[in-house]
């Protein structure tokens, strides 16, 4: 039992540990406070469940109990910070199901051990449950966190029953080699639960970086980088299939003279217009970046000619109805637009898509401007098609 008990006093030193190195690094997040509550309670109800032959007072009233289940619950409140989702509700069900339980079994360790195996496999199954519902599909270090905790349930669960069931016989055969067993385990659990923790911590970390890789800081939405990444992903997906997809290029019209007249800060203002206007008008699937300084691409999946030309101009129209303010003055734009429409199983890559949009985008601009133009492309022989320009109403 010694060695079990500093197998999971271990566990909880080397967690705290980390925990605290991490948030030393890291203050963007409460949640470490939480975890490093958790770890110390946890490890205080060890330290004084292994006194419980100097300390019987203690045990008989259940401390080193609920030392453990509020550790518990400390953990599972730092996990939901961590999801910046509100605190469990039912945290305390499980110091609650000990407390209640406590009058009528503190005289039998037998029976004082099935209680608090109880209360700690609900605390287990809560937390394994919570963590199952927000893990994202394939194996992710959350879910194997989710899987431990539930396999921790059933442990608890069914030495409860044991215990039960052989309460007179507690000290010889089977029933103490599962009291020896599960706490072991246990231990075990807990050191694989910290490893996992620290998993699932750099994870979030890499997400963070690969969104701040693939994002535009002024608008929010993808950069260059990321709508090629998002874009050749999509095409990827669609490859093989019959699907016509569709690239447009967007370009704000007489860009320079609005930094010119009103300074760059307005001209930040009337992209970052653009690309808010233009995100709330696509619909979900389509992917939208900011390509350049004043140039965005859409690509439209599964999107026949005319539905492309009719979301375009719904963006365009969205952004030539706003009233840009800047220092009290309203700026009014326009874009132009190029189009590209193909069909991925002959071929439609995503340069091919982005040139021949580049070429429509080209003919708009020279048509006057605020306007689409559009090329089919399907063949290589259609690359010298002429644009189809058609001015905004
Ligand atoms: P056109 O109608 O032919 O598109 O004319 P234009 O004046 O818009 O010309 P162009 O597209 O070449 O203008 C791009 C300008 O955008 C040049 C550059 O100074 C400005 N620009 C590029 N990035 C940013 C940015 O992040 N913020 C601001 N305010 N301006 C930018
Ligand atoms: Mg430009
Ligand atoms: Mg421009």
């Amino acid at each position: 039992m010694f060695t079990v008990g500093l197998l999971a006093e271990a566990a909880c030193a080397i967690g705290c540990l980390i925990i605290v190195i991490t948030w030393i690094r890291d203050r963007s997040t409460r949640s470490y406070s939480w975890w490093i509550l958790g770890f110390l309670l946890s490890g205080l109800g060890v330290v004084l469940a292994a006194q419980r032959q100097a300390l019987p007072y203690l045990t008989a009233l259940g401390v080193p109990g609920f030392f453990a289940l509020f550790g518990a619950g400390a953990l599972w409140s730092g996990l939901r910070v961590f999801d910046k989702r509100a605190l469990p509700r039912l945290t305390l069900l499980p110091p609650s199901i000990w407390a209640l339980g406590l009058p009528f079994v503190y005289q039998s360790f037998a029976l004082r051990q099935m209680h608090f195996n109880l209360a700690i496999g609900t605390a287990t199954l809560l937390i394994g449950l919570d963590l199952w519902r927000s893990s994202s599909r394939g194996l992710s270090p959350r879910l194997c966190i989710a899987l431990i905790c539930l396999f921790e349930t059933v442990v608890s669960y069914s030495q409860a029953i044991a215990l039960f069931a052989m309460r007179d016989e507690v000290g010889q055969g089977p029933v103490r080699g599962w009291l020896t067993f599960a706490p072991f385990q246990s231990a075990v659990a807990m050191v694989a639960i910290v490893v996992l923790g620290i998993l699932m911590i750099g994870e979030r970390s890499e997400r963070r970086l690969r969104d701040l890789a693939m994002n535009d800081q002024l608008t929010g939405i993808l950069n260059r980088r990321g709508f090629f990444e998002a874009s050749a992903a999509q095409l990827a997906r669609l490859s093989g299939k019959s699907h016509e997809v569709a690239i447009a290029l967007f370009d704000i019209d007489f860009f320079k003279a609005i930094n010119d007249n009103y300074g760059h800060p307005a001209g930040d203002k009337v992209i970052a217009e653009f690309a808010e206007r233009a995100a709330r008008t696509i619909r979900r699937g389509d992917i939208l970046g900011r390509i350049g300084g004043e140039e965005f691409a859409l690509l439209l999946p599964d999107t026949t000619i005319n539905e492309a030309r009719l979301i375009v101009d719904r963006v365009r129209a969205a952004f030539a109805e706003a009233a840009i303010l800047h220092d009290d003055v309203e700026i009014m734009a326009t874009a132009s637009a190029g189009i590209s429409v193909g069909q991925v199983q002959q071929g439609a890559v995503l340069d091919r898509l982005m040139s021949t949009a580049d070429s429509a985008l080209y003919a708009a601009k020279k048509a006057g401007r605020n306007r689409t133009s559009i090329l089919h492309m399907v063949t290589q022989a259609d690359r010298g098609t002429a644009a189809i320009v058609r001015g905004s109403p």
